[in-house]
C-alpha cells in the first residue's frame, strides 16, 4: 500500500544528536462532510522518520485502529514543494524515506463516526478532538515538544483545552510531549464557559448544548462544592487550573478522565430530572476524582503508555473501582444525596452483582485484565460471564473502608492510603504501584493487612460477604416475599415479544430459551407484555410454565422453571446494634473516609 515518489532529498546527518521540530495545524476541511485537515510541518536531520496515530486512548480500554478515519496521506518538500517518499508500514505507521530538512505531512479525518468522549466529531455547532485520534507522533520520539495551533475562528471562536496557550494567539497552544498532547482534548465551540474556584485551582465548565444561564450557574455552584470536598479529601489541589467540558447536544452517557481536564457527555433531556441531575453529578465526581486517581495514583502498566497495544493491568479494581465507590460517597459528603438515597446506590451495585452469575465466572484481576477483550467488548451473554471492575471494585472499597475502620488504629482508612500513595509513588518516585506495593502502603499506613482479608476475592471468581463488612457498621439487609421469576426479559417489537436477556443462575437448570426467540404462547395463551407481567407477578419460586416459541422460523416448546428472588430488600441502618458499631457509622457517615 502507499505510493514510491522520486524527491529531490537533501539529507542532514552532520549532528550526532537528531533533531526534531514538529508543528500541528488543524483547520476544517469540510464542515458539512465533517472533515479535519491536519497539516504537521516538520524540521529535523533524521534521514527517515515512521509516524504513528495510536490505537487507543487511556482510559478507555479497547484498540479502536484510529487509523480507519484518516486519509488523502500526502507528504512535502517544504523548500521545493516535491513530494517527499513515504509507505505504509502497516496499518497504523507511515514511513518516510530520504526526508529533506523541512517538510509538510497532510492527511484529512473523518470525524461523524460516533458521538463519544474518545472519538472525534465535527458538526455545525462544535468540534471535538481526542487527540490520540487526530495527531501522529514520531516513533520513539513521544518525548518531543509540539505546537498546536488552530485555523477554525469562521466556525468556532472558542477553544477550549487544558493545554497553554500562546499569549497572542489563543487559537495556539503548547504541549511539552505526546503524552500530554495525548492527554489534552480540544473542544471547538461557540459557547462561553464560566469559572469557579475550589481550594486554589481555578475551574472553568463549558457546556455544549442549549441550557438556560439558571442551569449553568446551579451546576456550576454544585461542582465548586463537589470539588471542595474532594480537594478536602487529598488536601492538595495538583492543578493550577482544570476544564470541565459537559457536552448536553446528543443523548448519551460517558465520562473520559484527563489530567487537567475530563470530558463528559449526558442526554440533554434529562438534565431537569431531579434523579438524573444526581447521576450526571456522580458522573463529573467520578471524572474529577481520577485527576487523582489514575492521572497520578496510579497501577504499574497505566504508563507510560505504548499508544499502539494495549497496557495490560490487574489493577483496574483500584483504578476505576475505588473511583467508583468515592463518586457517590463524595457526593452524600458533600450534601447531594441523602443518606436513604446514598445506601440506595450501595446496594443496587451490591444486588447487580448478585443478581447474575458473572461473579462466579470471573475474578476482578481477570476482569481488569481482559477489560479490552470483554468488559468493551460485551455482548448478550456478558452480563452472564464479565464481571465489572467499576462495580464489583466499588464494593470492594466499600468493605476495605469498613475493615480499616474496625481494624485500624486511629481509624486509618483508603484515604490516608491514597496519601501516602500520593507521597511516594507520584512526588517522590514518579511512578506507578504494583498491587503489592498498594498492600505494602496499605500495612504501613493503617496497620492492617488487607491482602490477607480481600486477596481471594481479587485472585478467585468469588462474591465478597458485603454483609459482614456492613455489619460492623450496623447497616443490615432486610429480605421478604420471595417470588417467582422466569429468568428472562424481553423487548416488544411491534407487539411481539422477544427474548433480550436471559439471567444463568448457579444451580438453575439449562432450559431450552435463546437470545432473539420470540415468545408466541404462555401457558396456553397468546403471548403479550400484559400476559407475560400476570406471569410475573403470581410466579411462585420452582413453578413450571410452558412457553410457545418461534426461532428462526420453527415452532418450539418448553417448561422453564421459574427461580426465587426477593421482592423486598434493602439495607438499613439497625438500631439494634452495639455502641461500638453505632460509633463506626457515625464515624463513616459523619466524617469522611
Ligand atoms: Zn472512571
Amino acid at each position: 500500500m502507499g505510493k514510491e515518489l522520486e524527491g529531490k532529498t537533501i539529507s542532514s546527518e552532520t549532528e550526532s544528536k537528531p533533531s526534531l521540530q514538529l508543528q500541528f495545524e488543524v483547520s476544517v476541511f469540510d464542515l458539512y462532510k465533517h472533515y479535519y485537515q491536519v497539516r504537521l510541518t516538520v524540521e529535523t536531520n533524521q534521514n527517515q522518520i515512521c509516524f504513528c496515530l495510536p490505537n487507543w486512548t487511556p482510559g478507555s480500554y479497547m484498540i479502536r485502529d484510529y487509523a480507519t478515519h484518516l486519509h488523502k496521506f500526502e507528504a512535502i518538500n517544504f523548500t521545493n514543494q516535491e513530494p517527499v517518499s513515504w509507505e505504509m508500514v502497516d496499518l497504523h505507521r507511515w514511513k518516510l524515506n530520504n526526508l529533506p530538512p523541512k517538510f509538510e505531512i497532510t492527511y484529512i479525518i473523518y470525524a461523524f463516526e460516533d458521538f463519544t468522549v474518545r472519538t472525534n466529531y465535527l458538526e455545525t455547532e462544535f468540534g471535538f478532538i481526542n487527540p490520540p485520534a487526530l495527531f501522529l507522533y514520531p516513533e520513539g520520539r513521544l518525548d518531543t515538544p509540539t505546537t498546536v495551533e488552530f485555523k477554525v475562528s469562521e466556525f468556532f471562536p472558542n477553544i477550549y483545552t487544558s493545554l497553554p496557550r500562546d499569549e497572542n494567539n489563543f487559537h495556539k497552544f503548547y504541549s511539552n510531549h505526546f503524552d500530554e498532547l495525548f492527554d489534552s482534548p480540544f473542544h471547538l465551540s461557540k459557547k462561553n464557559s464560566v469559572f469557579f474556584t475550589a481550594g486554589s485551582t481555578k475551574h472553568e465548565l463549558l457546556i455544549e448544548g442549549d441550557v438556560s444561564f439558571d442551569f449553568k450557574t446551579k451546576l456550576s455552584n454544585d461542582l465548586q462544592k463537589i470539588t471542595e470536598t474532594q480537594i478536602q479529601w487529598m488536601q492538595e489541589s495538583p492543578n493550577q487550573s482544570y476544564l470541565f467540558v459537559l457536552n448536553l447536544s446528543l443523548p448519551a452517557y460517558g465520562g473520559l478522565e484527563h489530567k487537567a481536564s475530563s470530558i463528559n457527555y449526558f442526554n440533554p433531556e434529562l438534565i431537569h430530572d431531579d434523579e438524573e441531575y444526581k447521576r450526571l453529578l456522580e458522573l463529573l465526581s467520578h471524572e474529577y476524582f481520577h485527576l487523582w486517581n489514575i492521572k497520578r495514583i496510579r497501577p504499574i502498566a497505566l504508563g507510560p503508555f505504548d499508544y499502539q497495544k494495549p497496557n495490560l493491568t490487574r489493577e483496574l479494581w483500584i483504578a476505576e473501582g475505588f473511583t467508583s465507590f468515592y463518586d457517590a460517597y463524595f457526593l452524600y459528603h458533600a450534601g447531594f444525596l441523602n443518606l436513604e438515597e446514598y445506601l440506595n446506590k450501595l446496594q443496587s451495585d451490591i444486588f447487580s452483582l448478585e443478581d447474575n452469575d458473572a461473579d462466579f465466572w470471573m475474578s476482578l484481576e481477570e476482569s481488569s485484565f481482559t477489560a479490552w477483550t470483554k468488559y468493551y467488548k460485551r455482548n448478550g451473554n456478558s452480563h452472564n460471564i464479565t464481571v465489572s471492575y467499576y462495580t464489583k471494585g466499588g464494593v470492594l472499597a466499600l468493605c476495605m473502608n469498613l475493615f480499616l475502620l474496625q481494624e485500624s488504629k486511629d481509624k486509618k482508612t483508603i484515604r490516608h492510603v491514597f496519601h501516602k500513595l500520593n507521597e511516594v509513588f507520584v512526588k517522590e518516585k514518579q511512578r506507578g504501584f504494583t498491587k503489592q506495593e498498594f498492600f505494602d502502603v496499605t500495612k504501613e499506613v493503617t496497620g492492617v493487612d488487607l491482602k490477607l482479608e480481600f486477596n481471594e476475592y481479587l485472585e478467585s471468581p468469588k462474591p465478597i460477604p458485603v454483609d459482614v463488612y456492613l455489619d460492623h457498621i450496623g447497616i443490615h439487609r432486610i429480605q421478604t416475599d420471595l417470588v417467582g421469576d422466569t429468568g428472562f426479559k424481553t423487548k416488544e417489537k411491534n407487539g411481539n415479544l422477544y427474548v433480550q436477556k436471559i439471567l444463568h443462575k448457579l444451580n438453575y437448570e439449562s432450559i431450552d430459551l435463546m437470545l432473539d426467540d420470540e415468545i408466541l404462547a404462555i401457558n396456553g395463551k397468546r403471548a403479550t407484555n400484559s400476559i407475560l407481567q400476570k406471569l410475573e407477578k403470581n410466579l411462585r419460586p420452582g413453578e413450571k410454565f410452558h412457553l410457545i416459541l418461534s426461532r428462526a422460523g420453527k415452532i418450539k416448546e418448553t417448561m422453564v422453571t421459574a427461580s426465587g428472588f426477593y421482592k423486598t430488600r434493602k439495607f438499613v441502618v439497625s438500631e439494634d446494634c452495639s455502641a461500638e458499631k453505632k460509633e463506626l457509622r457515625e464515624y463513616f457517615l459523619r466524617n469522611i473516609v
